[in-house]
């Protein structure tokens, strides 16, 4: 999920009184518990006869008097964070499963003030992850005005800020930067200069050799924009090993080496790195200094169970407007069909694991699948939106675009998602029902019945069919499945679907529609 809100990811953000779910919703603003804190609402403590002055220190000087105390960064993050641990507070919302798993040491990482790599598959959640993090910076930070590396006011870095001291001394300006500006990521790529990611001095005054290093002006790259923040490289490994070089001395040794020039940069960044594990601990992909570097290194993982899976997928589902016209209700069984097939793909020989089967599959599939339901809905002028096994195959769009299949022949690829589909519902039906509960109904086909079905079969048809089939109206209602007609269309077919993948009824497909028989 690079790039992905969610990533899906989800994880489960476990508060420290240990329960296990959080419900996800939007972050909370922790103003509550910065006010207790020397710096992150740092104005608000201005008082004038009383009553709170809202206008900020604006110089170096009246930062000073006003008795700011600098940090770093990494000192930032751990004192917010200790204050939101101590309040019992959710620091990591919307992530779901890794409560007790990546959560702990993530925190214990950023309590040591450690760099941090996070290696996992796509889809788990990494970007979601470290760009929460920003929630963990104070709301503003002071910064000398106009600087492009977010200098300290008390300890500037760069040769502007530096001349602006030395001609203003304490009528500096400041400014007040908030925190999402003070993030920054990068997709690591073959192509990346240390120009990119670090600087370039002007390669004219340095042709002119008379210049010293600190009297060069250097043109900043993505790290040092982001100095006082946090800077996220993803896919650390695909970053060609010169650059690495360059990365490990501004994170070791605060200086770097361009154009010849041995240019001191003391910045102050937490710098989080994502990896796939294969590539991480292949030799020769990453510098060893680079990865010693790395204070803690964690391990994501997809949800450990079903459920995690479905809450990940109905919080990050696509929502729209709309989405009230019409009642969707998608059985608990479809949901764990759906979740269950990207279980089976992460597990299946025929799909690239390297890559792996992000969430983000179950989340496209389950969207393919309201869709095709929805279509129906309003074909057939039905007013509740319930998804069937009839709909399962127009998730192939979304999930062939989701992995990585082993195979290369055309065409193997629909029939391994077939598979993948059938796998699922066998599964899953199998947990709701023992084939000895359902005999009436096998014997029924066994006389010779049968029925036709399809994705686009009103659900008043099923009505009339569960009717007719003895039997059926009771594993209908062992479902729970009477709520309206497309919900009872909805159990007919999986009730059907789950016969037949038990092999004990024939099914055939014509053109588009289903028959089940005996
Ligand atoms: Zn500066």
């Amino acid at each position: 999920m690079e790039g992905f809100p969610i990533s899906i990811g989800e994880c489960c953000a476990k508060n420290m009184n240990g329960s296990s779910l959080l419900s996800a919703g939007s972050p909370p603003r922790y103003n509550m518990v910065n006010e207790t804190q020397a710096a992150a609402n740092f104005a608000e403590t201005f008082r004038d006869g009383g009553s709170v002055v809202k206008q900020k220190p604006r110089t170096i000087g009246e930062l000073r008097e006003a008795g700011y105390k600098p940090h770093t960064v990494k000192q930032e993050i751990r004192r917010n964070l200790i204050s939101r641990i101590e309040a019992g507070q959710e620091h990591f919302p919307g992530i779901i499963g890794y409560g007790e798993t990546v959560l702990p040491h993530l925190e214990n990482a950023l309590l040591s003030g450690q760099d941090i790599i996070f290696l996992g598959e796509r889809g788990q959640a990494k970007s979601r992850l470290i760009r929460s993090l920003v929630n963990l910076l104070d709301d503003e930070a002071p910064a000398i005005t106009g600087c492009e590396i977010n200098d300290s006011p008390f300890d500037p870095i760069c040769r502007h800020c530096r001349d602006l001291i030395a001609s203003e001394g304490e009528h500096a300006e400041i400014e007040w930067i908030d925190r999402d500006r003070r993030y920054g990521e990068k997709l690591a790529t073959p192509d990346i200069t240390i120009a990119d990611l670090i600087g370039e001095v002007d390669p004219i005054k340095v042709a002119e050799g008379r210049y010293l290093s600190d009297e060069l002006t250097i043109h900043y790259g993505l790290i040092p924009r982001h100095n006082r923040g946090i800077f996220c490289i993803n896919e650390l490994p695909d970053l060609a090993e010169r650059i690495q070089v360059g990365l490990l001395n501004i994170m070791e040794e605060r200086d770097v080496q361009i154009r010849g020039y041995r240019i001191r940069l003391p910045l102050d960044v937490l710098v989080v790195a994502s990896a796939n594990p294969e590539d991480y601990t292949n030799r020769g992909r990453i510098i060893t200094p680079l990865k010693d570097r790395y204070g803690a290194q964690i391990r994501t993982h997809y949800p450990k169970n079903a459920e995690h899976e479905i809450d990940i997928v109905e919080q990050e589902r696509t929502h729209f407007e709309d989405d009230t016209d019409r009642k969707v209700d998608v059985p608990q069984y479809m949901k764990e069909i759906v979740v269950e097939i990207t279980r089976l793909a992460r597990r299946s020989p025929d799909i690239n694991q390297r890559s792996g089967v992000s969430v983000r599959a179950s989340i496209a599939d389950y969207e393919a699948l309201l869709a095709n339901a929805m279509r129906r809905a309003i074909r057939l002028k039905e007013t509740d939106v319930v998804p069937r096994v009839s709909d399962l195959p127009f998730v192939l769009p979304a999930l062939t675009g989701k992995i990585e299949f082993e195979t290369v022949d055309d065409g193997r690829e629909e029939q391994i998602v077939d598979r993948l589909i059938q796998g699922a519902v066998l599964a899953v039906f199998n947990r709701y029902f023992s084939l000895g509960e359902l005999e009436p109904i096998i014997a029924r086909f066994k006389a010779g019945y049968a029925v036709e079905v399809s994705d686009m079969t009103p659900s008043a048809d099923y009505v009339k069919l569960m009717k007719d089939t003895e039997g059926l109206e009771a594993a209908i209602e062992k479902l729970g499945a009477r709520a309206s007609d497309p919900a009872t269309a909805s159990a007919v077919e999986f009730v059907l679907e789950g016969l037949h993948l038990n092999k004990r009824l024939n099914k055939d497909k014509v053109s588009g529609r289903y028959q089940y028989r005996g």
